[in-house]
């Protein structure tokens, strides 16, 4: 069996284990339409989601289109938002990519990572968590600290950078598999696999996990 093919039957495992562990795991995130998923996802950089959900409660009801948040004192923006952290450059980046929503694509959020990756303020990552779970695209695989984490530890990659990450993940797992493979690594981030300590005893993937740059006392019970 070919290198190639070897890495994509280890992948498969751990997409399986994965889904058992984790099968409704989801996007906890609230919205209700693509639009208020691309604004929370801005708005969750270096904050809880469960901070942004609270701030969304408002904010969703506040400004219900594009062209509201376009139009929106920039000083006024940042109020509503100044709970989520980093709230003049989230301000911004909402403003701007409303602005360009509201004038160039008729208040619509695009269906296509090459225009939404255009927008300002939208990288891949978001890109990818609007078409995953707003649209059920999926453009590719949500790299965000716990993905990248678990990538390497389990031996998915040895990358450090998002996007080669994610070309890694690409290239192992169907495609019919990456909106969800992310939403499951995520759960497993938070509830086991966390930066601190690894919760490598009872791990549903214990068995198959190298355990990459994991320190045996790294996982000790907690
Ligand atoms: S065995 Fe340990 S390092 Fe590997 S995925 Fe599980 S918790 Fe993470």
């Amino acid at each position: 069996m070919g290198v190639q093919s070897e890495a994509k039957r280890y992948a498969g495992k751990v997409v399986r284990r994965l889904g058992r562990a984790y099968p409704d795991a989801t996007c906890s995130l609230d919205f209700g339409n693509p639009l208020e998923l691309l604004v929370a996802t801005i708005l969750s950089a270096q904050c809880t989601d469960q901070r942004v959900n609270v701030v969304t409660k408002k904010l969703f009801a506040k400004y219900p289109s594009a062209a509201d948040y376009a139009r929106a004192p920039a000083r006024q923006l940042e109020r509503d938002i100044q709970s989520t952290g980093f709230f003049r450059n989230k301000a911004k980046s909402i403003r701007a990519c409303c602005e360009a929503l509201a004038g160039d694509h008729q208040g619509e959020v695009p269906r296509d990572i090459e225009v939404l990756v255009g927008l300002p303020g939208v990288g891949r990552k978001t890109a990818n968590v609007v078409l995953g779970t707003a649209y059920g695209i999926a453009s590719g695989v949500v790299v965000d600290t716990h993905v990248a984490r678990i990538s390497r530890r389990l031996g998915l990659s040895s990358e450090k950078s998002a996007e080669k990450i994610e070309r890694d993940l690409m290239e192992q797992v169907p495609r019919k598999e990456w909106i969800a493979l992310s939403h499951r690594m995520i759960q497993h981030g938070r509830r086991v696999c966390t930066a601190r300590r690894p919760a490598c005893d009872g791990c549903p993937l214990e068995s198959v996990c190298p355990r990459m740059g994991v320190e045996r006392n790294d996982s000790r019970d907690h």
